[in-house]
């Protein structure tokens, strides 16, 4: 069993996560050394996780943003798809963030699910628009999330759901492992190599992929918080971190441990083939078109 030692609020989810099976899979490392669990197929019951978190009441925001061209070309597919697998058994509000709200397209919501488009300004930069994100979010939480849910899960819109994504990925603090580095070794991965910059570092644990983190609202507000801070700072400096919003999160995950990180089944992409260890895929990148979206 994973020796759990982080400090995670909620006793019985805690409880719960000690309860995962971590030696059900050895080809793969299912335990930090800091002791939270990585989550992997097989080594959980997806039917605990729901039951409790039923019977807690608890009530998920997810945040996405669609702005510029990407909400005609990735919106849809990412709502449609979020609602056959994300977190289906509990209610989950979508808070949209764009520029065009009337064009955020009509999707047809289960019971218990809700969205809300939230208008924000279009940034000149591609890599702007990514780490504004940080302060839009912190900001949010503060605003309306804590009023209203306990967990906050933030998303890229340029990928699709193909499996369960479900309640089992809650925690306070939760990271995911980057498909294309999981295997790789410490020091090839792309953190911030500038010392100049606030996402500055050595060595780390993992390379944590931004398109999806999440936790409790307060979780994700010191992540947030952290991340826009580092960021204005090398502005300050009239630098950038190698890759953006991301090299700020692995920062923050490299000074304050995740108390769960997902596997890269969560985030899988099928540009690199198959592999043994992925069993499912819960979630797919959708084709970059950076020719027309990056310009
Ligand atoms: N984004 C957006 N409009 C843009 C650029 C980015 O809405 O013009 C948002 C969108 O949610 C996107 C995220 O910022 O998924 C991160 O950008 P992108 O996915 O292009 O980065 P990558 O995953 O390729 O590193
Ligand atoms: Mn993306």
């Amino acid at each position: 069993k994973c020796p759990l030692n982080y400090n995670e609020k909620l006793k019985s989810q805690n409880e719960l996560d000690s309860s995962l099976d971590l030696w059900s899979r050895v080809d793969v490392q299912t335990c930090t050394k800091w002791g939270a669990p990585i989550m992997w197929e097989g080594t959980f019951d997806p039917g605990d996780f729901d039951r409790h978190h039923i019977q807690k009441r608890t009530s998920v925001a997810l945040t996405v943003f669609a702005i510029g061209r990407y909400l005609e070309v990735y919106l849809k597919e990412f709502l449609k798809s979020a609602e056959q697998y994300f977190m289906v058994e509990l209610p989950v509000t979508y808070y949209i963030f764009t520029d065009i709200p009337e064009f955020v397209p009509k999707v047809k919501l289960m019971k218990q699910r809700h969205m809300k488009v939230i208008q924000v300004k279009n940034q000149k930069r591609w890599q702007d628009i990514s780490m504004l994100r940080m302060k839009t979010i912190a900001d949010f939480i503060e605003s309306h999330i804590q009023h209203w849910h306990q967990y906050i899960f933030c998303f890229d819109v340029d990928q699709v759901f193909v499996g369960r994504f479900g309640s089992e990925a809650l925690g306070e603090t939760v990271g995911l492992l980057h498909a294309f580095y999981y295997r790789s070794h410490v020091k090839d991965y792309t953190y911030d190599r500038n010392p100049e910059s606030a996402a500055y570092m050595v060595t780390g644990d993992f390379y944590y992929h931004a398109a999806i983190f999440g936790g409790t609202w307060q979780g994700v507000k010191n992540i947030t918080e952290f991340c826009h801070q580092g960021i204005m700072k090398d502005k300050e400096k009239n630098i950038e971190a190698l890759w953006h919003d991301e090299s700020h999160l692995n920062k923050y995950f490299w000074l304050h441990k995740p108390s769960k990180v997902l596997s890269p089944e969560y985030c899988w992409s099928t540009i690199i083939g198959f592999r043994f260890d992925i069993r499912v895929h819960r979630l797919l990148w959708a084709t970059k078109f950076y020719d027309i979206l990056r310009t």
